[in-house]
């Protein structure tokens, strides 16, 4: 750490910015490559979207204080914000103080990392060589060089397919006019979606938003007709904590589902795998089974994936990483959040032991850190930037104590049958622990 290059961060969503604030309060030189034209790009793609976590839990801790000594007003804690508030009240105020704004550069994808003079296979003084990034900037790619590189780049530029089998196909790819990944914004593609045959795909927070919204559009346009395709057993598994929910609007989005699905506003067609898309004339037709039957369904006019996300490694080919065979998750937290073993928003504290790669000086965090498992957030996320930073700037116990204060309940969806009282398989109240990691025990029960 004695090189007078800058620490890279890739990307300048919430957690990349976290990460400057924190290494502004070390003193440490940094560089945030963030490839859309303003910070949180990718968080203005769902920026209509009410989040379900309030303020008390979006704001890293680092950054409130360099904001609070510029005069920025803090938003409500206990309110809820959406997507776009999150970034004009917080993300930018935030950017645009000197200490992030001289090294912020915007439209600056990186799409490759290495290091100098030294690919993947040697060891030969790989750990004292610098980075360099080869970033795309107007047409041109540039290099540049770091001493540390921390990939906060998120999942969001990367979508999961429609198919239950994860792979994308040419079929999906000629679709691409009747598909939209994620969660789109109803009120302003009303043309779009009014009185059409629409079908989403998925069984998460996403998928859940869009029906909501889909099912609004009911009101005014009566012949929107509306499926919703999941492979869970029983579509009661995804109404969540509701009630016992930590985070009241996560809770609200599983009662208000639940109320949807019970007025046969939607069909439900549950367990689907879709293995096949097929364009007929304008509209689609989806191939798959039913549970063990083969089931086609016909005349769709417009798809809404909402099956996930998943990392973008391919500009990591030359860095050694180790990624989770299944999760895509940074190796050392699959067990902790894997979507077979735990159905929690909750994971144990973890920090910068857990996130260390092969690679030495290379950290992924906050979304991207979980691959494809959904249930990240920013806290976790904020938590990680603090301890990768405490261990760089050589405060080695401050890296091993993890400080979170992080709702416990909530996407919990297993126990969850039509016939069970169980909708939680955490405990309540919200976590404020000060605690060595090593000796933290998860409430999902690993
Ligand atoms: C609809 C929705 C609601 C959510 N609600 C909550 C909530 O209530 N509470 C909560 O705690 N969490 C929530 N989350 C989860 C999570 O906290 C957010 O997804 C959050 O934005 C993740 O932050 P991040 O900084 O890790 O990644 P991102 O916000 O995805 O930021 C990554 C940044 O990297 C940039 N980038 C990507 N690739 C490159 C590249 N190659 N080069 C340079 N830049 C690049 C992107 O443009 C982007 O700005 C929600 C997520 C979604 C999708």
């Amino acid at each position: 750490m004695n090189s007078q290059l800058p620490i890279a961060i890739i990307g300048g969503g919430p957690v990349g910015l976290a990460a400057a604030a924190h290494l502004i309060r070390k003193g440490e030189k940094f560089i945030i490559l963030e490839s859309g034209n303003q910070v949180g790009a990718s968080v203005l793609e769902w920026g209509h979207v009410r989040m379900f976590s309030p303020w008390q839990y979006n704001i890293d801790q680092a950054a409130r204080e360099l904001l609070e000594k510029s005069g920025w007003q803090s938003p409500n804690g206990p309110e809820i914000p959406t997507g776009n508030d999150l970034v004009t009240q917080y993300l930018l105020p935030l950017s645009e103080l000197t200490e992030i704004k001289e090294s912020l550069l915007l439209n600056s994808k990186v799409v490759g990392v290495t290091r100098k003079s030294i690919d993947k296979l040697k060891n030969t003084k790989r750990e004292t060589a610098p980075f360099q990034l080869y970033v795309e900037v107007e047409h041109e790619t540039r290099v540049v060089e770091a001493k540390v590189v921390i990939d906060a780049s998120g999942t969001w530029t990367q979508p999961n397919p429609a198919l239950s089998n994860g792979l994308w196909t040419k079929a999906e790819q000629e679709l691409q006019d009747k598909i939209y990944y994620g969660i789109p914004n109803i009120p302003d593609m009303k043309e779009r979606y009014a009185n059409k045959k629409v079908m989403i795909i998925g069984s998460g927070h996403s998928a859940i938003n869009a029906l909501l919204d889909i099912a609004s559009l009911k009101d005014n346009y009566p012949n929107t007709t509306i499926y919703w395709v999941l492979r869970k057993t029983h579509v009661a598994s995804v109404y969540g904590g509701q009630e016992n929910d930590q985070l009241p609007a996560r809770g609200e989005l599983g009662i208000r589902i639940e109320k949807l699905v019970e007025s046969g506003t939607v069909e439900v067609i549950t367990p689907y795998y879709v293995q096949q898309l097929k364009p007929v004339g304008e509209q689609i037709q989806i191939i798959g089974h039913l549970g063990q039957e083969e089931k086609v369904i016909s005349n769709i006019d417009e798809l809404i994936v909402s099956t996930g996300f998943r990392p973008d490694t391919s500009f990591l080919g030359e860095v050694r990483i180790q990624l989770d065979e299944a999760v895509e998750s940074v190796k050392e937290l699959a067990p902790l959040i894997d979507p077979n073993l735990h159905s929690c928003g909750t994971v144990r504290p973890h920090g910068e032991a857990e996130l260390r790669q092969p690679e030495k000086d290379f950290y992924i965090v906050g979304m991207k850190s979980y691959g494809r498992a959904p249930t990240f957030l920013l806290a976790t996320g904020y938590e990680q930037v603090r301890s990768v930073v405490a261990y760089l700037t050589g405060d080695l116990e401050g890296a091993k104590e993890v400080h979170l204060n992080l709702p416990e309940t909530g996407v919990c969806s297993t126990g969850i049958t039509p016939n069970s009282t169980t909708n939680s398989c955490c405990g309540t109240g919200v976590a404020e622990m000060k605690v060595e990691i090593k000796h933290t025990k998860t409430c999902c029960g690993s």
